[in-house]
């Protein structure tokens, strides 16, 4: 049985190794993998996108 991890990002529940993505340790759920993939350089959301990862990632 897999574990119930939560998504660093938004909190929601996902399955470990079944959805999303692992990253530092951190799991990330698939609408906040892909709204991070979607992400560019160009796009306004980049910069907080940014801003609240390294929140997060400091934050624990
Ligand atoms: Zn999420």
């Amino acid at each position: 049985m897999k574990g119930l991890v939560h998504c660093s990002f938004c909190a929601e529940e996902i399955y470990e190794g079944q959805e999303g993505l692992r990253l530092l340790g951190r799991y990330i759920c698939e609408r906040c993998e892909k709204m991070i993939v979607d992400s560019t350089v160009e796009d306004k959301s980049y910069f907080l996108l940014k801003e609240k990862m390294k929140s997060i990632w400091f934050a624990w």
